[in-house]
């Protein structure tokens, strides 16, 4: 039988919550379809690094390498400062693994109403990509000097055209695959260095796709026209920080940060890549039942996708949007179930929804 080896790291707050909700659908998917999933439980985030004062060792970073995939849920807690866990953790992780490619789909699905007005399923079905080792999220470099009237603090912004050109190429791959579109999003207008050099990786890249077309849009007017008019977009390339923004804008857009998934991809296989909800550890609801757990079945079905366990991703997806389209609403007391309840439901419909539910199951 087929065998997928994975680690799970469920992490902080409602992480753990909706980690299990993923694996449900994913294991019912797997008996589906006939293959088997390995997992490897990791305890990393906040109690851990409590305990033992490391965000993530050595030995852990060389026994994640072995999976074939990283299942995330989220990391962040009110009692570790801001910025161990993050980065020490999670950026970190996305740096080791070369996990260039933050993929961030910005879908409404059929039946949920978005809270922006005139959002249809026809005109919201974009992908962010969002370069996931670089910018202002670069390890190390910056300092603070404080404690005098001249506090000064330096953060530093590190833009190479090798990681730039990995996550270009990929977008254009991409919109060839889809409808042949793609936005570069930055702000090259004020920060003239790296956005000059992002301009001129997607004219080099872009030529060798004379069959998509191109365009850009400056990160603040994309807060414009992103809930405005998602149907101009097709792939958006954009970078770490903007691209951290403008997802979160977009889930706001897609239902809320309930309903939004992500991948770190590591386009060349080299290390294992890392599928996580686009949310964090969300202390204000943790321990209620009031998480949604679409994000993270959504983000399951990212990791069977690049798996190769295409109608398995098909159906995970399909069961998540069947579900959402079922709720009174999407986060909070008011949602109709508790998170554990609508894993079960999910998973559920796992078993028996068409993958060809949600249309073409050939689109990318
Ligand atoms: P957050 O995404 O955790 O929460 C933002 C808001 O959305 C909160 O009101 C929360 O209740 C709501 N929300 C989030 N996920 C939800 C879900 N599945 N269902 C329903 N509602 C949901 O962002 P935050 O509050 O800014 O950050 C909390 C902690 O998470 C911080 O420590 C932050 O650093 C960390 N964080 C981690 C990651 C990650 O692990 N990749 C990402 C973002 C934030
Ligand atoms: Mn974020």
């Amino acid at each position: 039988m087929r065998t997928h080896n994975l680690a799970v790291i469920g992490g902080d707050g409602i992480g753990p919550d909706v980690t299990a909700a993923a694996l449900l659908a994913m294991r019912a998917a797997a008996d589906r379809f006939g293959f088997a999933l390995e997992t490897t439980d990791y305890e990393l985030g906040a109690e851990a690094y409590l305990k033992t004062g490391v965000a993530l060792g050595e030995d852990t970073v060389e026994a994640l390498r072995g999976h074939d995939a990283i299942v995330f849920g989220a990391i962040g807690d009110p009692r570790v400062p801001p910025g161990i866990l993050e980065r020490g953790l999670i950026v970190a992780l996305r740096i080791a693994f070369r996990q260039s490619v933050n993929i961030r789909p910005v879908r409404l699905y059929p039946g949920i109403t978005s809270p922006v007005r005139g959002v249809t399923t026809e005109n919201c079905d974009l992908v962010i990509l969002r370069e996931n080792t670089e910018g202002l999220y670069t390890a190390g470099g910056g300092s603070l000097h404080t404690g005098t009237p001249n506090a000064t603090a330096l953060q530093n912004s590190v833009t190479t055209y090798a990681a730039t050109k990995e996550i270009v190429e990929f977008g254009f791959q991409l919109a060839r695959a889809r409808r042949g579109h793609l936005t570069l999003c930055h702000k090259t207008n004020i920060l003239v260095h790296a956005g000059q050099l992002w301009e001129q990786v997607v004219a080099e890249v872009g030529a060798d796709f004379p069959d998509v077309t191109t365009d850009y849009v400056h990160v603040d007017a994309m807060c414009q026209h992103l809930p405005m008019n998602p149907g101009r977009f097709d792939v958006v390339v954009t970078d770490n920080l903007f691209g951290d923004i403008i997802s979160d804008l977009g889930a706001t857009v897609q239902g809320g940060l309930g309903l939004a998934a992500s991948a770190n991809y590591n386009p060349t296989g080299s290390a294992p890549s890392m599928f996580e909800p686009v949310h964090g550890s969300a202390p204000d609801i943790a321990g209620k039942g009031w998480a949604n757990p679409a994000a993270a079945v959504l983000s399951a079905a990212m990791c069977l996708a690049a798996l190769g366990e295409r109608d398995a991703a098909l159906v995970c997806e399909a069961a998540s949007a069947s579900v959402l389209a079922e709720l009174p609403t999407f986060a909070g007391p008011d949602m109709g179930a508790e998170t554990e309840g609508l894993g079960i439901r999910i998973a559920e419909r796992v078993a028996t929804i068409e993958p060809g539910a949600l249309g073409d199951p050939d689109r990318s």
